[in-house]
């Protein structure tokens, strides 16, 4: 496996160099959304500690990120009135993975309404900034 890159896009988020949306942020991790979200609230959380997946990250960091991902999980049912969560963690380009420094996928589902395709469409910044405030809303009120 390749070593990490530090310059990934999400080490780049990390370090405030590029912006995000984000939804929640303590010691060790970041929750923000997905830019081009299969659907409304798609949000990403991250281990601030460098590493690729779950291949190379510590228990402690992954069991961290897995409890954040259960908060944002239950602040995006709540949020988006979601009947479900569908959550996706990918390792290494042939496991799908695009971005190397590991990150979950939590997205909320509607039932019968399939998710958009990986990737598909950019959403706008207005509709990105009202959905990160509901959620970090629904977050911070447990
Ligand atoms: P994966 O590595 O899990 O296959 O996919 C990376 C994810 O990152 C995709 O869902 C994609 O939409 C998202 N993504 C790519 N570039 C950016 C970005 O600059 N900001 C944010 N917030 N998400 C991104």
């Amino acid at each position: 496996m390749p070593d990490y890159d530090p310059n990934n896009i999400f080490a780049k988020i990390l370090r405030g160099e590029l912006p995000s949306y984000k939804v929640y942020e303590d010691d060790k991790a970041l929750a923000f959304l997905d830019i081009m979200p299969r659907s409304p609230g798609h949000t990403l959380v991250l281990p601030k500690a460098a590493a690729r997946n779950i291949l190379d990250a510590s228990p402690d960091d992954l069991a961290h990120v897995f409890k954040v991902a259960k908060m944002v999980a239950q602040g995006a049912m709540k949020a988006f009135e979601a009947d479900g969560i569908t959550v996706q963690q990918f390792n290494e380009g042939a496991g799908g993975q695009v971005v190397f420094h590991l990150h979950v996928h939590i997205i909320p589902r509607k039932a019968g309404s399939p998710m958009k395709p990986p990737a598909s469409e950019k959403e706008k910044p207005d509709v990105l900034a009202e959905n990160a405030k509901k959620l970090a809303a629904a977050i911070a009120a447990g």
